[in-house]
């Protein structure tokens, strides 16, 4: 990370920039009220930092040995920059004071069961609404989703999500499995899903990333935090920061039913939000896998500090094609979030009184 002088020019600045690019890295140049910070984004044993230290306008050269920098809390504090990342969709902040509520679907089934799920979870008070048109699923033998159908039946099924979004005013998001989908998805959109199961590939969050889009990364099951943080960073190296990050339960440990379908790790939200300025938020429905733990679980997030969370929906969940067992209906989903907001109120206000 070089740290530049306060009055650095803008020449300095660029001629920084050009010395790393030179070394065959990339910069990541964040302007804060007083000073400008340069971000080294690459392969940095190819760089003699002591050559950095020279240059006009260089204040600092500091090593930040953490695999997440540009995400981290360190780098934002170094040139003064944000504390909370607040990512615009449309109108909704997400990382503001009130939480956010993403609602929708498993599995977009039809143009019908879509449009029904879309205008109960508007009138239930959410804000996004979600669809999964490629579905990650354990066998090739189940309903893959929509997606699954060829070009064309995923053109349609993305147009109807678009379509529902745009009659209940509701910014809407879809999963990528892979590459090839990446750019036809982007197009329908406001914020692009990467799934549990692929947070680990990194060509694909590069290729995400470079849509400028806002992203919402999903933790794998079985990543670290510190792993999903290093993983979260391939975005960020591609300049794009808008990045929601979903918390969704890890595998379960010891013996016998575990009862739920993942452990649904709360604590890594305020852990989370101590390393970085990225906003989390908590999915209680792939976490528990059970219809009956979504009320008290999308509670508990939110007293965590989770700045809004993902719930599966449906108006007939024995229905649903995928995940029928952990969806709630669009009354039970205004039951959450009202008592969400109600919580999220005291949180807020005990947080600023400093407790
Ligand atoms: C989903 O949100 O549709 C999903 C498949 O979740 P996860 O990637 O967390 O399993
Ligand atoms: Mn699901």
């Amino acid at each position: 990370m070089i740290i530049m002088k306060t009055d650095a020019t803008q020449e300095q600045i660029a001629q920084v920039v050009k010395e790393i690019k030179k070394y065959g890295l990339r910069a990541d140049v964040s302007r804060g009220a007083y000073r400008t910070v340069i971000g080294l984004v690459g392969d940095e044993t190819r760089i003699p930092f002591d050559h950095f230290a020279v240059l006009p306008g260089v204040r600092e050269v500091r090593m930040v040995d953490i695999p997440y920098k540009l995400i981290s809390r360190e780098y934002s504090k170094s040139f003064e920059g944000l504390e909370h990342m607040v990512i615009k969709v449309g109108t909704i902040e997400i990382g503001g004071k009130e939480p956010v509520f993403i609602a929708g679907p498993c599995a977009v089934e039809s143009k019908a069961q879509l449009m029904k799920i879309a205008e109960g979870v508007k009138k239930a008070g959410a804000h996004i609404l979600r669809g999964g048109i490629f579905k990650p699923r354990s066998s090739v033998h189940s309903f893959q989703g929509l997606g699954a159908g060829g070009q064309e039946e995923a053109e349609e099924a993305l147009e109807w999500l678009r379509e529902a979004g745009e009659k209940f005013e509701l910014p809407v998001i879809t999963e990528v499995r892979g590459e090839t989908q990446v750019d036809l998805v982007a197009e329908y959109v406001d914020i692009i899903q990467i799934g549990a199961r692929n947070m680990y590939d990194q060509d694909l969050l590069t290729q995400v990333a470079k849509k400028g889009k806002p992203v919402l990364l999903k933790r794998h099951f079985g990543a670290g935090i510190e792993e999903f943080l290093s993983f979260t960073e391939y975005i960020a190296a591609e300049g794009n920061k808008d990045i929601v990050l979903c918390e969704r339960g890890i595998v379960p440990v010891g013996k016998g039913r575990s009862y739920t379908r993942y452990v649904l790790d709360l604590a890594s939200v305020p852990a989370i939000q101590k390393e970085t300025y990225l906003p989390v938020i908590v999915d209680p429905s792939h976490a528990t896998g059970r219809r009956d733990l979504i009320f008290n679980m999308s509670c508990a997030a939110i007293a965590a500090g989770a700045s809004g969370l993902m719930i599966e929906v449906h108006y007939n969940p024995v229905e649903a094609l995928v995940d029928a067992q952990q969806q709630i209906t669009p009354d039970e989903l205004k039951d959450v979030i009202d008592a969400c907001r109600r919580i999220n109120k005291v949180v807020v206000s005990e947080r600023n009184e400093g407790v």
